[in-house]
């Protein structure tokens, strides 16, 4: 499948819609998930036209699991999570909605499980309160 530049996310790159933005840089975009399957829940995309991990140049690569790397223990702290998942999913049928290439910092928490899988909009005030815990963390 050809990359789709009217997918949700670049359309999200280039501004055309909104997304509560938690960081970003030269290569990377960090924003809330609209769905989250539990507070906390952030995405991070690179600025390259990639689909999924098959047609990821290797640069973009290496920018995303920088960022990832930087923002996962801010989530881990502001949220206060007890674990965190990094998840990737390539393809429909491994689950992929959303057809740019993107990460998933999962906050997890003892005794709560995961919600499903977008599913479920949060509220964007919900959101903003979140992405501020994170931002906080970040510059800790
Ligand atoms: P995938 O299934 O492709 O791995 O994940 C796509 C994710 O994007 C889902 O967790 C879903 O909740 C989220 N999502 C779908 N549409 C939007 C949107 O318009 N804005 C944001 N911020 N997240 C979205």
């Amino acid at each position: 499948m050809a990359y789709d530049a009217d997918n949700i996310f670049a359309k999200i790159l280039r501004g055309e819609i909104p997304a509560v933005k938690v960081f970003e840089d030269d290569n990377t975009l960090a924003f809330m998930d609209v769905m989250p399957q539990a507070p906390g829940h952030l995405l991070v995309i690179p600025k390259t036209a990639a689909e999924n991990l098959f047609d990821l140049p290797d640069p973009a690569a290496a920018a995303v699991m920088s960022t990832v790397r930087r923002l996962a223990p801010a989530v881990r702290q502001g949220m206060q999570a007890d674990g965190i998942r990094i998840m990737q999913l390539n393809g429909a049928a491994a689950g992929q909605t959303v057809f740019h290439y993107h990460v998933h910092i999962l906050p997890c928490y003892d005794g709560r499980p995961a919600r499903e899988h977008a599913a479920d909009m949060e509220d964007i005030g919900v959101l903003g309160q979140h992405a501020a815990l994170i931002r906080a963390a970040l510059s800790d």
